[in-house]
């Protein structure tokens, strides 16, 4: 495999950059371009070793710097590589990369230093991606959250639930491959405990996902609900400030006005939308369409009721939306007398919050309830937390793959129909660590990630 190099510092003039060179002949391709002042050559180094020495390229000398000389397996990518450290400009950078291409490297892919990490096995997938996590990590929880899968976590917690399917799926397989043979029965309740099991440990982690992903990059949440239940005046609340047009007159807010705010803990992309209602208004008819659309797509719905007057037929078709959607029931003028069927809504919307959205201290009643809902009050960022889109997604198939095992078990199917589901969970597990997956999964992995990692 040929040896890659990249400018693995931002492309912007800083004190210092560095090229990175990773294969089988890093060091002696890192030995054309830097002489080192103790004219010891880098090749002839033991690893984790520096040097200072002149940078050139053939005759011309481009700067002078700091060489770090690694050893195969001991580096990041488990290959030999050399590092070798300039002055930051954004030319003479440049150039130190043209001298080491002469020399004999290929230019680096996007991500190829950490892909041959993880083919070289330093890594597994769940690890790669949490790497791309720790470098566009934006607060404390982001990073402690991207380091802990970085350094495992998320592998073991997924190769344990591994490890209890395979051995179900091995003794299934002995009991239904050699059935005259003299080989214990399954139970069926030790098998459906572990399916179980399983399902619950990888609901934990999508659940703890979610909660960080709340803390880390925010949500996107929709403000819904039909005309004068006090949507415009919420956001007011939220935003602080005077950014949606307040009136009692119905359908005042006609295109979708959007911010990001903080609310406790939590990251909240909001959006308030038109009041959902049929209108003979062709304008507010766009902003209704949109207005169900955004709803379509938020991750969150605030759906808000007027407590003060009783649920009418759009307020039910709310509630129907909502029913199987993560969403939060507030309901709104509680300084006014109530005339709202609080029960009919809880049957919908577990979650409820009674405020009154012209009061200040209702952003706190608000924020505990939302705390509540997506579970960050108790997340914490040192445990598992998956690392990307990707791997919720492997859990998620595999938590469905076992929902199908239980029902078969259940439902007095056969047990090769049971193994077949516990497989197909075990294969989703395995192409989140990387274990068993396709080439064009690793390529859309790697592809993310900038040139130089
Ligand atoms: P939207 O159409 O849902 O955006 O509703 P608005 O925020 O424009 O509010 C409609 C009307 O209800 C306005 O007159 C608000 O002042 C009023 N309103 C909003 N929240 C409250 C509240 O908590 N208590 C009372 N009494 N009135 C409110």
């Amino acid at each position: 495999m040929s040896s890659i190099a990249a400018v693995c510092t931002p492309n912007a003039s800083g004190g210092v950059a560095i090229v990175r060179i990773s294969g089988e002949d890093a060091l002696t391709i890192a030995d054309r371009v830097f002489n080192p002042v103790s004219e010891k050559k880098l090749s002839d180094m033991k690893g984790y070793r520096a040097a200072y020495g002149k940078i050139h390229d053939g005759e011309t000398v481009l700067d002078e710097g700091v060489a770090i000389v690694y050893r195969a397996p001991h580096s990041y990518t488990g290959e030999n590589v050399a590092e070798i450290c300039c002055h930051g400009g954004l030319f003479v950078t440049k150039r130190l990369l043209r001298a080491v291409l002469s020399a004999g490297a290929v230019p680096a892919e996007a991500g190829e230093f950490t892909r041959r990490a993880f083919l070289n096995g330093r890594m597994d997938l769940s690890e790669a991606e949490a790497v791309m996590n720790v470098i566009s990590a934006q607060g404390e929880q982001a990073l402690a959250a991207a380091n802990a899968t970085l350094s495992g976590s998320v592998s073991r917690a997924v190769g344990n639930i591994a490890d209890s399917l395979t051995n179900a799926a091995a003794g299934l397989a002995v009991w239904t491959d050699y059935p005259d043979e003299d080989v214990p029965a399954v139970s069926e309740q030790t098998l459906l405990d572990t399916m179980q099991t399983a399902k619950e440990n990888l609901f934990t982690l999508i659940a703890r996902y979610d909660s960080g992903r709340a803390v880390t990059e925010g949500i996107s949440a929709v403000i819904c609900g039909k005309p004068n239940v006090g949507k415009s005046t919420l956001m007011n609340l939220l935003t602080g400030r005077q950014r949606s047009i307040v009136t009692s007159v119905a359908g005042t807010t006609r295109d979708i006005i959007e911010e990001t705010v903080r609310v406790g803990e939590i990251v909240l992309r909001l959006a308030d939308t038109a009041g959902l209602r049929v209108t003979d208004d062709e304008v507010e008819e766009i902003g209704v369409a949109m207005a169900r659309e955004k709803m379509n797509e938020a991750a969150l719905l605030l759906a808000v009721f007027d407590s003060s007057v009783p649920l009418d037929d759009e307020d039910r078709r709310l509630l129907e939306v909502c029913r199987d959607r993560t969403s939060v029931a507030i309901i709104n003028k509680s300084d006014l007398p109530t005339a709202i069927d609080l029960q009919e809504i809880e049957n919908s919307i577990p979650h409820t919050c009674f405020i009154s959205a012209k009061n200040q201290e209702s952003a706190q009643t608000f924020a505990a309830t939302l705390a509540e809902v997506l579970g960050t009050n108790a997340f914490d960022a040192n445990g598992e937390v998956l690392a990307g889109e990707r791997q919720r997604q492997c859990c998620a198939n595999a938590a469905d793959h076992l929902t199908q095992g239980i029902f078969a078990l259940q439902n007095g199917e056969t047990l090769d129909a049971v193994g077949v589901c516990i497989d197909s969970a075990l294969s989703e597990l395995f192409a989140l660590t990387g274990q068993k997956v396709s080439e064009a999964v690793v390529n859309e992995v790697f592809a993310k990630f900038c040139v130089g990692k």
